[in-house]
């Protein structure tokens, strides 16, 4: 088809989705033109902004306006609320800072002071994702598991509530934003890998009390909580349940990211993770449905009851989290105005579900799935493969457990009527772990965990399997109707704007804008760090900015090996707007430089120190030792010495930097293991570091 008949036919498109907008019967909640109250901007979270100063013709002037750099080079995974001229933002260990909108001038900061020891606690770096802003103030959820309220004027701290049972050792945190609804503030946590029951709790956004809480799997005692969710979870859930680990490690099924407050249907939408561990057998024995598990439910906000429940992904075993964003809207379907719901799920389908009732009335992959062949539309189930369950044998399987689509947050566009996707193509290797180990610290999936191909051929054909996707998508018909690949996985969320822009920012760090009809690149910047956070929009005395959180991290960050291999760089807000000329110089960051193995010896087996290493480091120092985002272990002096490295990983002697003490779970001789891999690794090297073999 030649370019303009593609042009005049997704021109054609986004009319008739103009004309589906203007004639639903029901007017959407949308937030005030210019401001950006709410995560998702609106409460359909649609994070589509109508300002269309900066649009498809006046984009190539978009310039920097101004930037202001935080003190922490982790990642930068906020969406900024933006209101009365005010940015309120979250970064890296739940500190929050408050700026001027069209100067960057810094109003105040709050640090919550996290002990930095949590870190050993949370899967996927120090992120948060944003704080939410009511009344006068403004709500963060600390990575240790506070909820903390801010007057936002002053920065001042008004309360603060723990939100999660560290008494029962449980390894609970915190990287979402909290969610308001009405009087109440909601907020989940993080943990399912770690071995621990998933739930979101509301409190009075008054003065922080406890007003309900929704556990999400039962209770594996068996006896009620005395929380909101006891009816549902006996009269739904409890049955779906068999013998197996979940008993003692939680199940898992945390609500660590997507809730939608619905003000029109009067509901509370909450995304519901992984199982934990990911292996069903072990974890239910290969029996249920493992219910709330990978779900979407809608609760009624004022008391916590639940009110439906679409289950995406039954009987986890990859984890296939449902916490992507959700989005509602009000689409033509069938000649019938609906108001639906959509997410584009982590197993790789987009569902369109009716919100008032949860009904189930369109899934289809938007990325290549080979889990499952499609979804029975008379069931509400996927239709699995052979070996999905890796019962008979490992099983590569697409998505992987990073995802068709991650937490990085979807745009709806209801003047294009599309929904633009920051997808994934990534698969995952899934075999049962040789032993089940129950572990007080750590990670405990019950998976094996596999070093990256140190064969040359092998690992070129997995980082080309492997990229990230803008996807354009029209829910309605289900299908694809423009996509722009990226080199890397693991890119930043989108915008979608009244100039019928679509704005992402990308692993490299490119800060690029769409054609919203064509996916045309129109405009791009170079933002020097990798981009995963999603850009706003609002506007301040007429004037529109778009706005973005810079600083590459998270889980897809740990991997290294599929990602662009760069230093960290000190996050940083970066604002645009028509005629910007500000500069930002990037300060630069010189990795560690090699050290000096030679002559150095360990009585550890290197093999053995492997496994290990898979098990145990590999979730935060990443494949093979080598990855530089956390530390590369293979530039560490403590290499060098026996002593030093047991002092480190036994004693804790860096805990104060997130590095505890292992000394429950690795035995002297095992850490010494662990050097002899390590050692092994600094020795391979790369090919410039050659001479200090
Ligand atoms: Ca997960």
């Amino acid at each position: 088809m030649d370019r303009l008949v593609t042009a005049l036919l997704v021109g054609a498109l986004a009319l008739a989705g103009a004309a589906r907008e203007e004639t639903s019967p029901r007017a959407p909640v949308t937030a005030p033109t210019g401001d950006w109250p709410f995560h998702g901007r609106d409460q359909q979270a649609q994070r589509f902004s109508p300002l269309d100063q900066i649009n498809r013709a006046t984009v190539r002037r978009l310039g920097l306006a101004w930037y202001h750099q935080f003190d922490t080079d982790r990642g930068q995974e906020a969406t900024p609320i933006e209101v009365g001229g005010v940015i309120y933002t979250s970064t890296a260990w739940s500190t929050v800072a408050a700026l001027d909108a069209t100067t960057g001038r810094l109003l105040w900061s709050h640090d919550p002071r996290v002990p930095r020891e949590t870190l050993a606690n949370a899967c996927c770096d120090a992120v948060n994702r944003g704080v939410a802003v009511s009344r006068g103030r403004v709500f963060v959820g600390a990575l240790d598991g506070r909820l903390i309220a801010l007057d936002a004027r002053t920065g001042k701290e008004v309360w603060s509530v723990d939100t999660v049972d560290h008494a029962s050792g449980a390894h609970y945190t915190i990287t979402g934003a909290p969610c308001v609804v009405k009087d109440k503030i909601v907020i989940g946590n993080g943990g399912a890998e770690f071995g621990v029951r998933g739930y979101v709790t509301a409190y009075d956004a008054a003065t922080g009390r406890m007003a309900w809480r929704f556990y999400t799997v039962p209770n594996a005692k068996g006896a009620p909580d005395g929380a909101a969710s006891d009816e549902a979870l006996r009269a739904k859930a409890a049955r779906t349940w068999f013998d197996g680990e979940w008993k003692v490690n939680g199940g898992g099924g945390t609500v660590w990211d997507g809730m939608t407050y619905d003000p029109a249907a009067g509901l509370l939408y909450i995304g519901v993770g992984n199982a934990g561990p990911y292996d069903w057998r072990r974890r239910s024995g290969g029996k249920g449905d493992n219910l709330f598990l990978s779900s979407i439910i809608a609760l009624d906000p004022d008391t916590g009851r639940y009110v439906w429940h679409y289950q995406a992904t039954p009987s986890d075993s990859w984890d296939y989290d449902a916490t992507q964003s959700l989005t509602a809207a009000s689409l033509t379907i069938d000649g019938k105005s609906r108001d639906v719901l959509m997410q584009a799920d982590k197993n790789g389908f987009f569902y369109v579900l009716d919100r008032r009732t949860g009904a189930l009335l369109s899934a289809k992959p938007f990325e290549e799935v080979t889990w499952a062949t499609g979804v029975d539309m008379r069931t509400g189930r996927p239709v699995e493969v052979a070996n999905a369950h890796y019962e008979n044998g490992p099983s590569i399987l697409k998505p992987g457990p990073f995802g068709a689509h991650s937490w990085q947050p979807m745009s709806f566009s209801p003047r294009t009527g599309l929904v633009y996707i920051p997808a994934q193509i990534i698969t995952g290797d899934y075999e049962p772990a040789p032993a089940v180990k129950a572990r007080p610290i750590g990670q405990n999936v019950e998976i094996a965990m596999k070093s990256f191909p140190e064969d040359k051929a092998q690992a070129e054909a997995l980082r080309a399997a492997t990229r990230g996707q803008l996807v354009a998508w029209d829910p309605i018909a289900q299908v694809v109707r423009w996509s722009v690949d990226h080199p890397s996985f693991w890119n930043g969320g989108t915008l979608a704007t009244g100039g019928d822009l679509v704005f992402q920012g990308t692993a490299e760090g490119r800060f690029v804008a769409y054609d919203a009809l064509s996916g045309k690149p129109l405009w791009s910047f170079d933002a020097g760090a990798g981009i995963v956070a999603p850009p706003i929009s609002y506007a301040v005395n007429g004037r529109q900015y778009v706005a973005v959180m810079v600083g590459f991290g998270g889980a897809g960050a740990l991997v290294g090996k599929l990602v662009p291999d760069r230093p960290r760089l000190p996050g940083r807000l970066m604002v645009f707007e028509l005629g910007g000329t500000a500069t930002a110089a990037l300060p630069r960051v010189e990795p560690p430089a090699p050290i000096d193995v030679r002559g150095v010896t360990s009585t550890g087996d290197p093999r053995a120190g492997m496994e290990e290493y898979n098990e145990t480091c590999s979730v935060c120092h990443g494949a093979n030792a080598s990855i530089r985002y956390t530390a590369d272990l293979r530039r560490s002096g403590a290499l060098r010495s026996a002593e030093a490295w047991r002092a480190i990983v036994l004693d804790g002697v860096l805990k104060d930097r997130g590095m505890i003490a292992f000394d429950t779970i690795l035995t002297p001789a095992r850490a010494e293991d662990i050097r002899a891999y390590v050692l092994d690794q600094a020795r391979k090297g790369e090919p410039e570091e050659a001479r200090n073999r």
